[in-house]
């Protein structure tokens, strides 16, 4: 027992909390479970956790009893938030409980950096929220980390190396400005209901900077048409990018008949540094 609190078998009878599909709920009920989840993401005791589903507070427990200094949770089904309400009232000041949409939430309004993101996501929105993440208009981002549970598949494409088929526009966008590591895989019997597949948890750091300098919505459009049509040549590929493509594949190192999977990240953003110049 991680806190006193009661176990979250009763927690789920007392309340009433049948999963709902609707909402993308799978629940972790074992606490040795959610606790190896928080600890994956480094020491709390200095840090905010942003926490998106909460649902019956697996998770969140696991958070304010490994010392996370406050945690914001948002939980769109209102009928978490009387289970939820019992842990903040066990833990004094130091769990705030929104009732939303994690997508309409600004959780630099509540907490104070350092800000660390751990969650067990509704797959629905996981890749939406990382991409959203991943992309703010200005670098660093409002989060130190992310610490998330996606369908495996996902985490094997954030974290995928070229010359792989997990390989494409996910990992590059992580890539670029962040290191991911699966630290967790999940076989679909850890969760209530069991979901059809496995599930991993990545943990992902914000470098301070991009790993190599480029202006992102270009280095966007590249990979986007580079892996759109990922079994042709680059030179095919990115034709519409640029009439002289075959140049500026070439000025970055990347021979033109290369397919998009073979490229590394610095080629990419070399590529996309080649594009936006002016030719000379
Ligand atoms: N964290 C809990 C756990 O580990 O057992 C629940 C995880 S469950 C996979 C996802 C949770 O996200 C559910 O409680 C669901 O109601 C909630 N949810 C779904 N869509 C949401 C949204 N747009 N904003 C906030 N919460 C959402």
């Amino acid at each position: 027992m991680i806190d006193g609190l009661p176990p979250l078998r009763e927690v789920i009878a007392a309340h009433d909390l049948r999963a709902k599909k609707s909402f993308g709920q799978n629940f972790l009920l074992d606490l040795t479970l959610t606790a190896r989840i928080a600890r994956a993401a480094g020491d709390l005791t200095e840090a905010d956790v942003f926490e998106v589903g909460p649902g019956p507070g697996g998770l969140t427990r696991a958070l304010l009893a490994g010392g996370a200094r406050r945690v914001l949770a948002v939980e769109k089904d209102r009928r978490c938030l009387p289970a939820l309400a019992q842990i903040a009232g066990h833990w004094p000041g130091r769990l705030q409980v929104v009732e939303g949409d994690a997508l309409a939430i600004d959780p630099r309004a509540h907490l104070r950096p350092p800000i660390k993101v751990v969650a067990n996501l509704p797959y629905n929105i996981g890749t939406e929220l990382l991409i959203r993440w991943m992309t703010p208009p200005a670098w660093p981002p409002f989060w130190q980390s992310l610490t998330l549970m996606f369908q495996r598949e996902v985490a094997e494409r954030i974290t995928a190396r070229p010359g792989t088929r997990a390989y494409g526009r996910l990992a590059l966008m992580v890539q670029w400005r962040a290191d991911p590591r699966i630290v967790l895989t999940l076989p679909p019997e850890a969760f209530t209901p069991a979901p059809r597949v496995s599930s991993a948890v990545v943990h992902i750091t914000a470098l301070p900077a991009p790993r190599f300098p480029a202006d992102p919505r270009i280095l966007e459009r590249v990979t986007a048409a580079a892996f759109n049509q990922r079994r042709k040549m680059l030179r095919a590929a990115l034709r519409t990018l640029a009439p002289d493509i075959e140049h500026h594949l070439r000025a970055a190192a990347i021979p033109p008949t290369a397919r998009a999977e073979e490229i590394g990240l610095e080629a990419f953003c070399a590529l996309a540094r080649s594009l936006a110049a002016p030719r000379a």
